[in-house]
């Protein structure tokens, strides 16, 4: 019996976050993760990178899956940016925690929200499943429509070039 070792697989997005303030874009590798619940982003990336962070009233408590209460303590500030992928827009809210070398995690709460199309093979990820508020199905059904009335009115062009005896 052969046995076929796949190579450890994690799922990455190259995504785009957007400052609020000054529309400047930061280019960031986010591991999906569907063992984590929300959307965190690393504390020490987001400072480097000069994301604003806003303080949170009330500090969410971080528990590790064995119910401990996780190294980095409590959440106590959120990063809300614009997230970009392959014409994909959302606004998103993150919270911001110690992650070590990841930048982001988009965690389960985020990934059934958008219902990935996720090719674990490939590790690629399409977004097809979004739901319609998803900027880019909007985008996408707004095309739609004006390709529509587009070819419709190429093919009134090409019958004024066609002599009527060739119209169909
Ligand atoms: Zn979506």
């Amino acid at each position: 019996m052969r046995h076929i070792l796949w190579p450890l697989r994690e799922v990455w997005m190259k995504v785009e976050l957007e400052k609020l303030e000054n529309h400047e874009g930061v280019a960031v590798k986010a591991l999906l993760d569907s063992g984590a619940t929300g959307l965190f982003i690393d504390m020490t990336f987001a400072k480097e990178k000069g994301f604003k962070m806003q303080k949170l009233k009330n500090p969410l408590l971080v528990r590790n899956v064995d119910g401990m209460a996780n190294v980095g303590g409590a959440i106590m500030h959120q990063v809300e940016c614009n997230m970009f992928f392959k014409g994909h827009v959302e606004r998103a809210r993150m919270d911001v925690c110690n992650l070590g070398k990841t930048e982001v995690i988009l965690g389960i709460s985020w990934l059934a929200a958008h219902n990935l199309e996720i090719d674990w093979e490939k590790g690629e990820v399409k977004m097809t499943w979004c739901p319609l508020i998803c900027g880019k199905r909007k985008q996408e059904v707004k095309e739609k429509v004006v390709k529509k009335t587009r070819k419709n009115e190429d093919k009134e062009v090409l019958r004024e070039l066609v002599p009527k005896k060739f119209w169909k």
